[in-house]
């Protein structure tokens, strides 16, 4: 073989990982090279080479921290689906860890968005439910970053439809995974092509705002300094954040368009190093500066279910400004940014850590079975807020209810397969082709003939797993038989069966 010089690339991408040994750098190394000469050839919409997409995906892995397994996970994640490479291969030049990984980025990239307001509910469990694996959800929220980011190339329908997609199932991930920063470009990239006009008009009120804003908060930084040095406090670190456009919009739709009401469209941060701190920097603000009535939040005490956790405060500056202040931990910090990822990477960077801390998540999914494993697993315990996975996506605006009883067991009894229209079915685990008809249409259960599974026949008896692809055969002169009591799981099914054979026996 011809000797190259190596890409630069590569050490582009080392370098942007938090952590990375000598030889997971010669991997990484190796994958870069094995998808760039997989997907040699072909070319993105952009019209440059297809393996930019795959570098620009695990960079943005890299970039909040993933460990090396993911990084290169996502250099080859659509190396399945887009070339001929084998899974034996796969797995015999990265491991099964990486196969794995693939495989359900893979499964989860042949789901459609139908565009069923009914049907995301689902869709979002779902997503979360076959990850099996958190990191495979957020191998896909990478790529979809990356793809978004270069939208402009695509058709005018492919960026509607996908646009909706981010809004509608990606975004309201993100945001759960607590992944702030990947939440809040996605949202505003969706928002430019959904709604070009009313996206400019935002912007346009975000730049004035900001503008204003900057000259309060500048000013507010140096006395706000001085007053810490006083109290001997010195371990701070500053910072301005602005709102995103998208949550922005929606703000000020609920406040009838009055941008004077919203007072969190730009906030300082104070980052501390202790959560003692935390709290004595906010008794120093409130001794020096009037706070805003009502805006007192503590988050470090009651964080919020995706794991937030920080002090908010407003106060009047004294000379006709008006400040949030966002007080937060360096660790807190990388959470608000990263969330889950930072969990992921956290406490260590070893790999076993990270699947010993991927256990809790693990356990609240379905269908994995529950191998008995090492028994040194440390951390078993779930915080609340991935139990809150299972919760509602809707509501938003955080939860009163925190110290309530979560509910764990929420995946534990449900299998979520698909028709091959993409349509999603929720159905009990143990459930059978049987009871996926007769979740479609009572029709359908009843003139059963026969049911492929991932493209394949199978029996009428076999269980069904998250993901199935269930397509159903239907006959006109076929109906049900005693036997098919036996072999379904749901009410819905037993009762029309039961239906049908007492009709039968009187005839
Ligand atoms: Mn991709």
């Amino acid at each position: 073989m011809p000797q190259q010089e190596p890409d630069k690339r590569i050490q582009i991408l080392i370098d942007t990982m938090k952590h990375a040994d000598p030889s997971e750098r010669k991997q990484i190394a190796k994958a870069f090279e094995f998808s760039k000469q997989a997907h040699e050839g072909t070319l993105r919409a952009s019209g440059e080479p297809y393996f930019i997409h795959l570098f620009e995906t695990s960079k943005i892995l890299a970039e909040i921290g993933m460990d090396s397994t993911t990084i290169i996970a996502g250099l080859l994640h659509d190396i399945i689906e887009d070339t001929d490479v084998s899974k034996e291969e796969i797995e015999k030049e990265f491991g099964k860890d990486v196969l794995f990984l693939i495989e359900g980025v893979t499964k989860l990239g042949k789901l459609k968005y139908r565009g069923l307001k009914r049907h995301t509910e689902s869709l979002r469990k779902f997503f979360i439910a076959t990850s099996q694996d958190i990191r495979v959800l957020i191998i896909r929220l990478a790529d979809r970053l990356h793809n978004m980011r270069t939208l402009k190339y695509l058709s005018r329908e492919k960026q509607i439809r996908k646009s909706n997609e981010v809004l509608e199932i990606f975004s309201p991930l993100a945001y759960r995974l607590g992944m702030r920063v990947i939440h809040k470009e996605l949202e505003d990239i969706a928002f430019s092509f959904i709604n070009p006009e009313e996206y400019q008009e935002t912007l346009e009120l975000l730049k004035k705002r900001k503008k204003r804003d900057m000259k309060f908060l500048e000013k507010f930084n140096r006395s706000l300094k001085k007053a810490l040095a006083k109290e001997k406090i010195t371990k701070i670190n500053t910072s301005f954040r602005v709102k995103g456009l998208y949550s922005l919009y929606k703000k000020l739709n609920r406040k009838d368009g009055d941008i004077e009401k919203i007072y969190d469209i730009t906030a300082m941060r104070i980052i501390t190093d202790s959560v003692g701190n935390c709290y004595k920097i906010l008794g120093i603000i409130h001794g020096t500066w009037k706070p805003l009535p009502g805006r007192l939040k503590d988050y470090i005490a009651l964080p919020k279910p995706n794991g937030y956790q920080s002090i908010h405060t407003t106060i009047f500056t004294g000379d006709g400004g008006i400040v949030e202040i966002q007080i937060r931990t360096k660790e807190m910090h990388d959470i608000a940014e990263m969330g889950v990822a930072s969990h992921l990477v956290y406490k260590g960077n070893k790999a076993g850590d990270i699947l010993s801390q991927m256990m809790w998540i693990k356990n609240l999914i379905p269908g994995v079975k529950k191998e008995v494993e090492t028994p040194e697993i440390i951390e078993t315990v779930a915080p609340v807020w991935i139990k809150e996975l299972g919760k509602e996506f809707d509501k938003e605006e955080e939860s009163e209810d925190l110290l309530e009883e979560v509910r764990t067991d929420f995946f534990e009894h449900r299998v979520f397969a698909f028709t091959p229209n993409g349509d999603v079915i929720d159905l009990p685990v143990g459930a059978s082709p049987i009871d996926f008809a007769y979740a479609i249409h009572t029709h359908i259960g009843s003139h059963l003939s026969g049911a492929k599974v991932n493209g394949k026949m199978t029996s009428l008896d076999t269980e069904l797993e998250n993901g199935d692809i269930v397509e159903i055969i239907t006959k006109k002169t076929i109906t049900p038989t005693r036997k098919w009591l036996e072999m379904v799981k749901t009410s819905e099914a037993r009762r029309n069966i039961k239906a049908k054979l007492k009709i039968n026996k009187s005839d």
